[in-house]
């Protein structure tokens, strides 16, 4: 495929130069000159032809003429600056009465510029080619600075200039926007006041090493920082810092508010560990909390106890009632047993179909067994009616109890093993019931 760019092959703009002088041989002459130049030429005889002239075609450069009959050059000039669309138009004067004065009054109207008549032509074109080349230039840096402006107002990441002692010198409307201050009012804020003292005495002392050694500077990389919003409360934020290579030592903080992408972390890493059928903690999160309160205990040298429950007859409950009166069921089994883990040591969860644990840190046999037998008849009590168990007319349970006050030569499997060994003694036991064992010893 031929692609082409459009203007990549376009000849640059003729600059544009308008010639003002009342004396037609001179007019002509340097016309000539100019168009030898390559520039496009515009001629005015009068100062007032030429003020309609430059606001039709924005000359990119005036040579005029002081001495004219009417409009003068410098009146002239002076029109020239007051209108907004010519102002910025470079004003070459010439004028056979090159004194002092002339040349001051002729800068004080807005010349850019003074050759004195008769005209050496090879002056001329040197002025006018300097003129052309410095608006060039303050062109271009005007349309970079625009370019920027846009950048930097319209970019989603906050933006903030601060000084070497901390104080913001500018922060960018996303900035604003992410600390809840309206425009132009966080900066002159200091660093300390959004970040904290210690935060901000550790990038001054950042910003202390950068001006040590300024050609080791290096991005201080971006991390995690809470931020004050200005409503008071703390946001996370990511925080990269970069020096800028200016005449006074600044730095470039930029700022991507994750408060929004921290929460939906938090759900997520909530979510992963809550069963959604029953809305109680699910397998995952009792292996972490078992593990955590095993080890904790295997310290304090304090008893855990663990309770494993079963649901009997349940596959007949679900063939007799359908599926959804099954998960209902379970839904009313977790709830009762979520009301017996009151102590933030305790956790019950569920820890397959229907099978559900209940974790007691802290807590001896005897207390354990108690509460397995006060929930053991909490859901008899409930009454959900089960038409064909052999056990009962309501929907039952079988539990299994184990205690162990762990050391080194225990492993949380034989302990779960105990428990669920011992609620499977309770099935055959002949269901409905909770049984305990004491020791890990015989798993
Ligand atoms: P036992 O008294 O010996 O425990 O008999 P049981 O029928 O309860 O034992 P089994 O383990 O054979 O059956 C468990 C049943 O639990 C089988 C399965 O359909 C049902 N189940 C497992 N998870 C769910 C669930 O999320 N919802 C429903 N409704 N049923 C479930
Ligand atoms: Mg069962
Ligand atoms: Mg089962």
């Amino acid at each position: 495929m031929h692609l082409t760019a459009p203007n990549a092959s376009a000849k640059p703009r003729q600059p544009a130069i308008l010639i003002v002088d009342d004396a037609p041989d001179h007019l002509g002459a340097l016309r000539a000159l100019m168009a030898q130049q390559g520039y496009q030429t515009f001629v005015a005889t009068t100062g007032q032809r030429a003020i309609t002239i430059a606001q039709r075609v924005y000359p990119d450069l005036i040579l005029l003429d002081v001495v004219m009959p009417g409009m003068d050059g410098f009146e002239t000039c002076r029109h020239l600056k007051e209108h907004p669309g010519t102002q910025h138009i470079p004003v070459i004067f010439m004028s056979a009465h090159a004194d002092t004065d002339d040349i001051v009054a002729g800068f004080d109207s807005g010349a850019a510029d003074f050759v004195s008549k008769p005209l050496r032509m090879g002056e001329v074109v040197a002025r006018v080619r300097a003129q052309l080349n410095v608006r060039g230039h303050s062109k271009a840096q005007k349309e970079q600075t625009d370019r920027l402006r846009t950048i930097v107002n319209s970019m989603d990441e906050g933006l903030m200039v601060i000084e070497s002692g901390g104080r913001i010198q500018y922060a960018n409307p996303a900035a604003e926007r992410h600390l809840g201050y309206g425009p132009n009012e966080l900066a002159g804020q200091q660093l300390e006041e959004l970040i904290g003292a210690v935060l901000a005495a550790e990038y001054r002392a950042y910003f202390s090493a950068c001006e040590a050694d300024p050609g080791r500077a290096v991005q201080a990389s971006a991390r995690e920082v809470l931020i004050r919003h200005r409503d008071g409360a703390m946001r996370s934020m990511d925080f990269s810092v970069t020096p800028m290579n200016a005449v006074e030592q600044l730095y470039v903080g930029l700022l991507h508010d994750i408060t929004r992408h921290k929460q939906s972390e938090t759900a997520l890493q909530q979510a992963a560990m809550i069963d959604q059928l029953t809305q109680i903690a699910n397998r995952r999160r009792f292996d972490t909390f078992l593990d955590q309160e095993w080890h904790r205990a295997m310290r304090s040298g304090q008893e855990l106890s663990l309770v494993v429950l079963d649901v009997d007859h349940f596959k007949l409950y679900n063939d007799t009632l359908g599926h959804a009166a099954g998960d209902a069921c379970l839904q009313q089994v977790a709830a009762a047993l979520q009301s017996r883990a009151l102590r933030a040591t305790d956790l019950a969860a569920r820890y397959g179909g229907e099978e559900f644990v209940l974790l007691f840190a802290d807590t001896p046999l005897e207390t354990a067994l108690m509460q397995a037998e006060s929930i053991r008849a909490l859901i008899e009590a409930l009454e959900l009616p089960h038409p064909r168990s052999s056990t009962s007319p309501w929907l039952t349970v079988s539990v299994g109890v184990a205690s162990v006050t762990p050391t080194q030569y225990d492993r949380i499997d034989q302990f779960f093993v105990a428990a669920d060994r011992m609620m499977y003694a309770a099935k055959e036991a002949g269901r409905n019931r909770v049984m305990a064992a004491r020791s890990l010893a015989m798993v």
